[in-house]
C-alpha cells in the first residue's frame, strides 16, 4: 500500500513537472471556422501588415472530424455538445445524448468540480447553441428560455458577450420571469453595457455581462461603444484568476453568420476579432507558460468557403476586401433607409452607396481598375437591386473580385483545424474527432 501511494505521489509529481495538467485553460471556438476561414483571415492580416494570425501559430495541430450522430454535416448544437462533453449527439441537442434523454457533463462542470472557476464568452447570444453546450442540457437548441434557466442554474462564475435571446419569453413552458431578473436574484451581478463591464473588479462574485440585446455588433461595423470579444476575454481573466485556476470558453460566433451569408469581408473580420481574443490569452500564457493551455478549434465549416474562384483563375486579391466598409446587414439597412428617404430611389442612386461601402466603381475600364465592375458583375448588381437583394449581390461580387469561392449557404462536412499551445497541448495532435477534445481535456482537468 505504502509502495502504491509512493508511486501515485511520484506520478503526480512527474505530471506536474512535465507540466501536463494546466491550471488555466482557454478553449476558443470559431463557429463556422475551418482552415479556409483561418487562412483567408490570415492572408488578409498579412496583407494589411498585421502579420500572421496568432491562432495559426500554435505549435500543435489536429485535423478534426465534425460529424454529428445523424449527419456528416453537423449543426452547432451537436458540435458544441461533442466538443464540450466528449460524446457525439444528434444535431439540435444541447448537452444531451442522441435520444435527448441522458444529460452529458461538459468540461466546464468537470473543471468546476476540480476547483476551477468557469467563464463562458461569445460574440453571439449567450444562450446560443455553442455556449449552451457547455452549461445547458436541453433536447433542442431552440429552447432559448429554458437554456437561459440552465445558464443561471450552472452557477458558473462569468458569462460575457452577447445578450440573452428570448430572455422574457412568456410562451416558454418553463417561464418564471425575465432571465436577467432571475439571474440577479440568483446572485449574479448583471451588467448590460461596456461601462458596466469595465467597472467590474476581481472579487465581484458571479457575473453576467452582456453588450447588446442580441449578438454583439459585427466586427466590421464596430464603433467602439460595445466591448469586443477580446475585451470580454480580458475582463474574464481578471474576474476568474484565482489560486485554483480557471476554464474559459470563448466563441467567435458570428464567423458562422457571415459564412451563411457568403460574406467574405465580414467573415474574416470575425476571425480577426477571435484572433485578438486569442492574443489576450497568449499574453496571459506568457506569464504562466507551464500552467496554461490554449486551444483553438472550430465547430464546423460554414459556406463551403474556398481560396480561389473561377473568375480570377490562378490569383487571389485579398486586399480588395479592404474596400468593404460594413456588413451585409448594415448595407441592407442603409439601402432601406435611402429608399424610404427617396421613393424613386434608382439603381444610379444605389451606385453611390455601392461605391462608398464596397469600393465598386461604375465608370472607367475594368481592365485599368479592378474595382470597376465588369458587365457580368453589373448585371448581378442590377438584378439584385430589382429583386430587393442588392446587399446579397454586392457581397457575391466582392467575393468574386477577391477570388473567394462559396459552395453553400449552410454548413459543410469539411474537417476543422484544432491548434494548441502550452500544458497538455501535445495531446491534441493527429486526426481526431471533435468529441476527443473534451475527452482529452477531461483527463487534464
Ligand atoms: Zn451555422
Amino acid at each position: 500500500m505504502k509502495k502504491l501511494s509512493f508511486l501515485f505521489v511520484l506520478a503526480v509529481c512527474a505530471c506536474a513537472l512535465y507540466g501536463r495538467n494546466p491550471k488555466y485553460v482557454f478553449l476558443f471556438i470559431g463557429d463556422g471556422m475551418a482552415t479556409p476561414q483561418r487562412m483567408v483571415a490570415d492572408e488578409f492580416s498579412r496583407k494589411m501588415g498585421r502579420g500572421q494570425l496568432a491562432l495559426n501559430t500554435l505549435p500543435y495541430h489536429a485535423t478534426t472530424r465534425t460529424n454529428s450522430t445523424d449527419s456528416l454535416v453537423t449543426d452547432s448544437a451537436a458540435a458544441a455538445t461533442a466538443i464540450a462533453c466528449g460524446e457525439k449527439t444528434r444535431s439540435g441537442r444541447v448537452g444531451m445524448d442522441s435520444e435527448g434523454k441522458r444529460k452529458l457533463e461538459s468540461v466546464a462542470y468537470v473543471a468546476r468540480r476540480n476547483g476551477k472557476k468557469v467563464g463562458i464568452v461569445t460574440s453571439v447570444t449567450i444562450n446560443h447553441a455553442t455556449p449552451a453546450g457547455f452549461y445547458a442540457h436541453r433536447p433542442h437548441r431552440s429552447q432559448y428560455y429554458a437554456i437561459g434557466l440552465d445558464l443561471i442554474g450552472s452557477g458558473f462564475d462569468y458569462f460575457g458577450g452577447g445578450g440573452v435571446q428570448k430572455n422574457d419569453d412568456k410562451t416558454a413552458p418553463e417561464y418564471k420571469g425575465d432571465i436577467y431578473e432571475l439571474a440577479a436574484k440568483a446572485g449574479y451581478k448583471v451588467v448590460r453595457d461596456k461601462a458596466g463591464l469595465l467597472a467590474l473588479r476581481p472579487g465581484e462574485g458571479k457575473v453576467l455581462a452582456v453588450g447588446a440585446k442580441g449578438k454583439l455588433p459585427y466586427s466590421i461595423d464596430a464603433k467602439g461603444d460595445v466591448a469586443t470579444l477580446a475585451e470580454y476575454t480580458a475582463r474574464g481573466i481578471e474576474l476568474l484568476d484565482n489560486p485554483g485556476g480557471f476554464f474559459m470558453m470563448v466563441e467567435g460566433g458570428a464567423i458562422d453568420w457571415c459564412g451563411h451569408a457568403n460574406e467574405a469581408a465580414g467573415n474574416l473580420h470575425e476571425v480577426l476579432a477571435l484572433d485578438e481574443a486569442v492574443r489576450v490569452a497568449l499574453k496571459f500564457a506568457e506569464k504562466h507558460p507551464d500552467e496554461t493551455l490554449v486551444i483553438v478549434t472550430g465547430d464546423h465549416e460554414t459556406g463551403g468557403m474556398t481560396m480561389g474562384f473561377a473568375g480570377t483563375g490562378y490569383a487571389m486579391y485579398m486586399e480588395r476586401l479592404i474596400n468593404q466598409k460594413c456588413s451585409h446587414d448594415a448595407f441592407a439597412a442603409k439601402i432601406k433607409a435611402a429608399k424610404k428617404a427617396k421613393p424613386d430611389f434608382s439603381f444610379e442612386d444605389a451606385e453611390k452607396l455601392l461605391t462608398e461601402n464596397f469600393g465598386f466603381k461604375f465608370t472607367d475600364d475594368p481592365k485599368k481598375d479592378p474595382m470597376v465592375v465588369n458587365a457580368k458583375e453589373l448585371k448581378m448588381l442590377q438584378d439584385g437591386f430589382k429583386k430587393n437583394k442588392l446587399a446579397n449581390a454586392a457581397r457575391l461580387v466582392m467575393a468574386g473580385k477577391a477570388g473567394i469561392g462559396w459552395t453553400s449557404g449552410s454548413h459543410t462536412a469539411l474537417p476543422v483545424l484544432t491548434t494548441s499551445k502550452g500544458a497538455g497541448a501535445e495531446l491534441f495532435v493527429g486526426f481526431i474527432e471533435n468529441s476527443d477534445i473534451a475527452r482529452k481535456l477531461k483527463t487534464l482537468l
